[in-house]
């Protein structure tokens, strides 16, 4: 369910973001999930064929989904580290942080159109 609200939002994005008619030259969707937020490409992937089956609109529009790595900011040296295995350390100083600048997003990073 949580998957099909998000693909309800991602078209609806779209649909304010072009016009019609271009719209129905789609040919695919690029988004950039984080690993934390809690989205699963392959949910995500099954709630849009199920919204858009065989002979709707946007039946042919390729979804690809890119998983974006977690990242944090040290609050102590403002070094980015790049989590790996949920460890939430800074690389360089070693001290605990949560202070995520990515990895909760899901973006729409390109759309693409045939022309
Ligand atoms: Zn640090």
């Amino acid at each position: 369910m949580h998957e099909t609200s998000i693909v309800n939002s991602i078209i609806k994005t779209l649909e304010m973001e072009f016009e019609e008619e271009k719209l129905n030259t789609m040919i695919a969707i690029y988004l950039k999930v984080g690993k934390l937020s809690n989205i699963e490409p392959r949910l995500l992937h099954n709630a849009y064929t199920a919204k858009y089956p065989c002979g709707t609109k946007f039946h042919k529009v390729k979804l690809h989904i890119e998983s974006t790595d977690i990242k944090i900011q040290c609050e102590t040296c403002n070094h980015i580290t790049e989590v790996e295995n949920y460890r939430f350390l800074c690389e360089k100083c070693e001290k605990p942080s949560k202070n995520l600048i990515q990895g909760e997003e899901m973006l729409i990073h390109k759309v693409e159109f045939d022309d």
